[in-house]
């Protein structure tokens, strides 16, 4: 893991080829741990989205893979998690050196993921039941047909397993693909290209273009060739986005917003619920939106539970995402640090104690650091509570009772995730009834079964992927009933 791959200048991805912007402009991507440039990027202009949407929408037509049958797709996309498998190292370090995360979790688990998501929803097309009823006189079925070209958007935390998460299912039901990673972290999506290529994917099949948001990703979401719009990001994107499907009446996905409740009971396993909530709030670097950031903590327990809380932040190894040892890398931006380091102090405005960091790393000053830091006797109403930081800072609030915790935990605008630790099953059954959130876990965090619905409530998002959710969202049903 010591050396440093030749980052290559990433360009768009389109009808099976690389090239340049139309344009010939193109932007640096930076990397976050040491502020430097790592490559250039084309900057893709509304002209070049509409020439990959028309070779999606070429190549959807056609029928060279929407219309084969589901056992060759099935066998291309099996192909691509292997060479994903056989490319890990390379496409770690790339994400690694793009997102500044550690490059423990890049290979130990994003990069994994990112394959297994192309077998599980291979693997999974193929046991798609087609509903069937046998009338005497007549006989009535419905079809799942792929929806079409699809539009795909992704943020920069988790590049290359969430788009993925959504590729791997778009394609697996026979649609079409055009997919706008984030402007900070576009290194490692534009290598699926290649990948694609190498296992044999139909050309125009799937098309990755990248660029800014407000035009590319605009012209992504009001072309009327496209039929479904996938994306993850921030709910007032989500809301642009939607407005936008709305006018060619386009059904959408959207993945946005999380400020989860993480509940530790006095009953819990008190060292477990420390080391799990460490994990919700500081795993890469606190930038995901599962993140488990506000920590609500029963009272009788508040004190120990913070001790041991602030002990175990201490001994988090910031530094070099490249080295194996480290547990938390750099923020993406340097604006984006700066508006985390605004949000604690907003909070310790607002009355929150510092109980640890608040500042960005000594001695990795070039980067872009931040000390992974802990807001303790927060009140839920503190602007630190309620907005999104996206970073390494947990909000600690304590309360007495479960209908406190409950109370606490739905007042928020978001309702993606939640966390519950407790020894008492009816209370973990009664608490997660609950909540207000399309995920919870008791006792553990972050574990997935790609097979369940993956989304959230409120302004958390629209929709459920995942197993069969995903194919009843990138499909069109279609009855047809026959007199018999
Ligand atoms: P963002 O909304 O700024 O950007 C996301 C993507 O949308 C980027 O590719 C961006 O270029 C594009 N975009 C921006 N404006 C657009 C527009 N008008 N039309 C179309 N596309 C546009 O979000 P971000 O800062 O990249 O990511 C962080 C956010 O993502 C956080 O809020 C986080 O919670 C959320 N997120 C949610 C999930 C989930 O599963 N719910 C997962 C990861 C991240």
């Amino acid at each position: 893991m010591k050396t440093i791959p030749i980052v290559r200048d990433a360009k768009l991805f389109i009808d099976g080829e690389y090239v340049d912007a139309i344009s010939g402009d193109s932007f640096d991507s930076i990397n976050p741990a040491t502020n430097e440039r790592l490559a250039s990027v084309a900057n893709a202009g509304v002209e070049d989205v509409k020439r990959a949407i028309t070779c999606a929408k070429e190549a959807f037509d056609c029928g060279r893979w929407s219309k084969i049958s589901v056992e060759e797709r099935s066998a291309i996309l099996c192909r691509m998690s292997d060479l994903i498998i056989a490319k890990m190292e390379e496409i770690a370090l790339v994400e690694t050196l793009d997102v500044g995360k550690p490059i423990k979790e890049s290979i130990g688990f994003d990069i994994p993921r990112a394959a297994q998501n192309f077998r599980f929803f291979a693997e999974m097309a193929k046991y798609i039941v087609h509903e069937h009823y046998d009338q005497t006189n007549f006989m009535s079925y419905a079809k799942y047909a792929p929806a079409g070209v699809t539009s795909l958007i992704i943020p920069w935390n988790l590049p290359f397993m969430q788009m993925t998460w959504k590729v791997s299912a778009a394609l697996a039901a026979g649609n079409t693909v055009v997919i706008k990673p984030a402007s900070y972290t576009p290194l490692s999506a534009v290598m699926l290209g290649e990948i694609a290529n190498e296992a044999g994917l139909p050309k125009g099949v799937l098309n990755i273009i990248t660029g800014p948001g407000s035009t590319v990703g605009t012209a992504m979401t009001n072309h009327p060739s496209v039929r479904r719009i996938s994306f993850v990001g921030e709910s007032n994107t989500g809301k642009t986005i939607m407005k936008n499907a709305a006018n060619n009446l386009i059904p959408v996905s959207l993945e946005l917003g999380g400020k989860s409740a993480n509940i530790v009971f006095e009953d819990a396993d008190i060292d477990e619920a420390v080391k799990g909530s460490i994990e919700a709030i500081y795993r890469n670097q606190g930038e995901i939106c599962l993140a488990g950031s506000r920590l609500l903590v029963q009272e009788s327990i508040y004190d120990l539970f913070l001790e041991k809380f602030v002990h175990a932040t201490r001994n988090i190894k910031v530094g070099d995402p490249l080295d194996l040892a480290t547990e938390m890398g750099a923020l993406v931006s340097e604006s984006h640090l700066q508006s985390v380091h605004r949000h604690v102090e907003v909070g310790i405005d607002e009355g929150a104690k510092l109980a640890y960091g608040g500042k960005r790393v000594t001695g990795l000053a070039r980067g872009n650091f931040y000390e992974p830091t802990v807001l303790y006797d927060v009140s839920n109403k503190m602007r630190v509570a309620q907005e999104e930081i996206f970073g390494p800072v947990v909000v600690i609030i304590p309360f007495k009772t479960e209908e406190e915790a409950i109370e606490i935990a739905n007042d928020s605008i978001y309702g993606l995730a939640g966390v519950v630790w407790t020894n008492d099953i009816r209370r973990a059954k009664r608490v997660t009834a609950t909540v207000d959130a399309g995920l919870l876990w008791v006792n553990c965090w972050y574990i997935r079964d790609l097979r369940t619905p993956f989304g959230g409530t409120k302004a958390s998002g629209i929709g459920r992927e995942g197993g069969r959710h995903s194919f009843e969202f990138y499909t069109e049903a279609k009855t047809i009933t026959m007199k018999l």
